[in-house]
Formats: C-alpha cells, structure tokens, sequence
C-alpha cells in the first residue's frame, strides 16, 4: 500500500521589524527537519495587539525580501499587507488553505513569548482548524514553553493537542502543537532597533542584504 505524504507548508508571521538570524535560522532548521515543501514568511500589516511598527510596511517587506533571497523554500507572502488594515492571521490561514488546496498541511511558526498570548488572537480556537502549530524556544523568555503557565483557557484547549514527535505533524492535516528544538539565538528586533539607535553595530545579527537596505534608507536610527 502506498502510504500518501501531503506536502507541509510552513507559516512564520511577525512584525519583521526588521527580520533577523532569529528569525531565519528558527525557519530554516524546522523546513529541514520537517521537510517542508516552502516555508512562507508573512509580514502583518497593522498588528492588532502591539504598538504599531518603527518602519513602514514597505520597508518590513522589502527587508523580508532581501534577507530571504537565495533560499529556494523561502517564500515573501504579502497577502497581510495586500489586504491593508489589521491583521489577523485566522484570515490568511483561510486564504491560503484556499490557495493552496486543502490536502496542504499548513504549520504555523510561533515563538513560545507569542504562543503564550494565543487566546488574544481573533477567532484563535478556529486556527486549530486550519494549521498545526510549531513552537520555538526563545532565550531571554521562557527556555521553553512553560505548559503550566499557560492561561487556563489556552491550556485547556491545547490539552489534547501536544505531540513530541514531528513525524504526528504529516499524519494530521491541523489542530496539533509540536514544541521544535531548535538553536536557541538570543536575537530580537527590540533589542537591534536599540543598537541602531544607539549608534551601535548590527553586524552579524542580521544578514547584510537586510542591513545594508536599513542603512541605505536610514531606518530606526530616529532620523528616518
Ligand atoms: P520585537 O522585538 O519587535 O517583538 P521579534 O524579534 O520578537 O521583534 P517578531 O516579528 O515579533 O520579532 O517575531 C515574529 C515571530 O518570530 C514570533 O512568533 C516570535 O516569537 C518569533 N521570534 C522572534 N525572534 C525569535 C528568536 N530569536 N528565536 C525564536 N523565535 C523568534
Ligand atoms: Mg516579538
């Protein structure tokens, strides 16, 4: 019998403002390990639950585009943008469920600073519905998720829903949260908005297409 694999196609949202080695590295090492056949990069628009953004939507995609070049599973998702307004990723997880037809499983990345927020998001028990979700470890937050701080309603919904093997992603077409180990990069747009500010060096926090575009066009520097 012929066991049928449906193509795994990775979701990693963010502000990107701006993306970096955190960021690229965490999505290179899960569309590896769990052979994804692309890994999409979806920059919000106006983010509904934090400050808005130091740069403008088109300087964070055009910063997403020059840090991806190359990498051939690396994909620019625009459609948060295209759309305008607010972002909710409950929408683009339909579209593009939609788009891409319904035997792609779709995972989306998530940082466990951002997962522990889940219950905040727009229609957040629907995003069961339509993705797995992979989580990753950041430094300087939790060293990983922590099951047990999780807001009870969270939890609740979660419960039944943890996986330790990344193999149980390909048997499930949604609803799954797989914890990914992955190297643990203690990098953050916060803390590289600050250097920039500061007058200090990016260099190596970030790939040099992405600083070499934010100098060209003086983001973050408070000049800009
Ligand atoms: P900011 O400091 O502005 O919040 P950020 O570095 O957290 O920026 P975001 O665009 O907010 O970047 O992050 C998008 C997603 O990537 C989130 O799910 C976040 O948790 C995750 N992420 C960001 N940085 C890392 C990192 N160094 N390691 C693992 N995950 C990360
Ligand atoms: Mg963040």
């Amino acid at each position: 019998m012929r066991k049928l694999e449906f193509p795994l196609v990775g979701i990693f949202g963010g502000t990107f403002d701006p993306i970096h080695y955190g960021h690229l590295r965490v999505a290179e090492e899960i569309a590896e390990t769990i052979s994804m056949r692309e890994m999409r990069f979806v920059p919000t628009g106006i983010p509904r639950l934090r400050q808005s953004p130091a740069a403008s939507l088109q300087h964070r995609v055009a910063m997403v585009r020059a840090a991806i070049r190359g990498n051939s599973r690396f994909i620019l998702d625009e459609r948060e943008i295209r759309r305008g307004g607010v972002s909710y990723s409950v929408e683009s997880l339909r579209e593009l469920k939609r788009e891409l037809g319904a035997d792609v499983i779709l995972c989306f990345i998530i940082g466990a600073d951002a997962f522990m927020k889940l219950a905040e998001w727009h229609s957040w028990r629907d995003l069961f519905g339509l993705c797995h979700f992979i989580i990753v470890a950041r430094p300087g937050h939790a060293s990983t998720i922590d099951r047990d701080a999780l807001p009870w309603e969270l939890a609740e919904e979660c419960a039944p829903r943890w996986v330790s093997a990344e193999d149980s992603l390909k048997r499930a077409s949604n609803g799954l949260i797989f914890v990914a180990p992955t190297t643990l990069l203690d990098i953050s747009a916060t803390a590289i908005r600050a250097r920039i500010a500061a007058g200090s060096s990016i260099r190596y926090l970030i790939p040099d297409a992405a600083r070499d575009y934010i100098a060209a066009n003086h983001l973050y520097s408070g000049e800009g």
